[in-house]
C-alpha cells in the first residue's frame, strides 16, 4: 500500500500484498504478526499464493482497517497513512496499529464471556470453510475464531470440513492459522483422510506437505531438496562436509541435550529455529531486491528475530540468540533437528528434561 511502484511482497497471515517500504515495518514486528514472503524471490506453493491473491483481490486489508471505513472515523481524528509520509514514525506507527494493536478490526459487542464468544466464532469458521468465501473467514479468524477449534457436536475441526468439501484455499488459510492436517476426528480419521476419500487428491498430496513444512523448510535451507513425500519419504538429512570432523565434545554434549528435550520443548525449538531459518533467508532477499541508495538501512535491518510478548523472556532470549550462529554452527544446529525430528516421529519418544532449553551450550 501506499506505494506507486507494485507491491513486492505479501503478507500471508493478513491476505495483502505490500510494498518495500511496509515490508520493512511488517518485518520488524516479527512472524506473529505478519509473515512476509517476497512475491518473485521466494518460491511458492501454488495454492498458497492463489489464496493470497484472492483475499487481497477481494479486499481482505478492509478487515484490517474495519473503523477507518466508518464515516464517524472521521471525526475520531483517526487517518490512514499517507503515501508523503515518512516510513518512521508515520506509517510504521500507522502499521503497528493495524496489525499489532488491531486497532480498526471490527469489534463484536462486547460479551461477558469471551471464551463464548471465541466458540461462537469458532463455529461459524467450522461451517463457512466449506464456501469458497475466504473473506469470511479470515474475518472471523481475526476476530478470535480458533483454525484447530474442535467442534464438540460434528465432532471434527474446520480443517476436516474443508478438506472433504476440497476446499483448497481455505485449507490453506487454515494452515496459516495453525491448524493441523494430522489432527484426528471422533471417528479417528484426519483431513488427509477425507480429501482423498473426496477425489481431492491433489489437495491431498498439498496436505501432507504442509504436515511437513516446518522440518522441508529446515531441509530446503541446508541443500535446495525437500523429501519426496508421494513416496513415503517424510525427511531429508543433509551432511556437512566435514562432519566427521565436527564431533567435538561440546557438539556431542549438545546434540545429548536436544535429544532430551521433551516432544514439547524439541517442538519449541524447532519452530524457533524455523523462524530464524525464515529471518535468514527474508534478509537475503531483502538484500539482493533493494536499491539500497532509496532506502535507510537502519530502518530495514532486522537483526533478530522480534520479541513475540506471548512466549517467555527465557525463550525470547533463546530465540535472538540464534542469530549469533554462524553458517557452520546454525547448519549444525539445523542438521541436529532434522536428525532428531526424524528419530521422534519413528517412535521412541524419550521422556524429556523439564525445564526450558538454551542455546549456551552451541555457542563456543
Ligand atoms: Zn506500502
Amino acid at each position: 500500500m501506499y506505494s506507486f511502484s507494485d507491491p513486492c511482497w505479501a503478507s500471508i497471515n493478513r491476505g495483502i500484498l505490500i510494498c518495500d517500504e511496509c515490508c520493512s515495518v511488517h518485518r520488524s514486528l516479527g512472524r506473529h504478526i505478519s509473515q512476509v514472503r517476497h512475491l518473485k524471490h521466494t518460491p511458492w506453493p501454488p495454492t498458497l499464493l492463489q489464496m493470497v491473491e484472492t483475499l487481497y483481490n477481494n479486499g481482505a486489508n478492509s478487515i484490517w482497517e474495519h473503523s477507518l471505513l466508518d464515516p464517524a472515523s472521521v471525526m475520531s481524528g483517526r487517518r490512514k497513512a499517507s503515501p508523503q509520509d515518512k516510513v518512521h514514525p508515520n506509517k510504521a506507527e500507522f502499521i503497528r496499529a493495524k496489525y499489532q494493536m488491531l486497532a480498526f478490526v471490527h469489534r463484536l459487542p462486547c460479551r461477558e464471556d469471551d471464551s463464548v464468544t471465541a466458540k461462537d466464532l469458532s463455529k461459524q469458521l467450522h461451517s463457512s470453510v466449506r464456501t469458497g468465501n475466504l473473506e469470511t473467514c479470515l474475518r472471523l479468524l481475526s476476530l478470535g475464531a480458533q483454525a484447530n477449534f474442535f467442534h464438540p457436536e460434528k465432532g471434527n475441526t474446520p480443517l476436516h470440513v474443508a478438506a472433504k468439501a476440497g476446499q483448497t484455499l481455505q485449507a490453506e488459510l487454515l494452515a496459516v492459522y495453525g491448524a493441523d492436517p494430522g489432527t484426528q476426528d471422533s471417528n479417528g480419521k484426519t483431513p488427509v483422510d477425507y480429501a482423498r476419500q473426496g477425489g481431492h487428491h491433489e489437495l491431498a498430496e498439498r496436505l501432507v506437505e504442509i504436515q511437513y513444512e516446518l522440518t522441508d523448510r529446515l531441509a530446503f535451507y541446508l541443500c535446495g531438496r525437500k523429501p519426496d513425500h508421494k513416496n513415503g519419504q517424510h525427511f531429508v538429512i543433509p551432511q556437512m562436509a566435514d562432519s566427521s570432523l565436527d564431533l567435538s565434545e561440546l557438539a556431542k554434549a549438545a546434540k545429548k541435550k536436544l535429544q532430551s528435550l521433551s516432544n514439547h520443548l524439541f517442538e519449541e525449538l524447532a519452530m524457533d529455529v524455523y523462524d530464524e531459518v525464515d529471518r535468514r533467508e527474508t534478509d537475503a532477499v531483502w538484500l539482493a531486491t533493494q536499491n539500497h541508495s532509496t532506502l535507510v538501512t537502519e530502518t530495514t535491518v532486522v537483526p533478530f528475530l522480534p520479541v513475540n510478548p506471548e512466549y517467555s523472556s527465557t525463550r525470547n532470549q533463546g530465540r535472538q540468540k540464534l542469530a549469533r550462529f554462524n553458517a557452520h554452527e546454525f547448519a549444525t544446529l539445523v542438521i541436529d533437528i532434522l536428525s532428531d525430528a526424524k528419530r521422534r516421529q519413528q517412535g521412541n519418544p524419550l521422556t524429556g528434561s523439564k525445564g526450558e532449553y538454551t542455546f549456551g551450550c552451541w555457542l563456543s
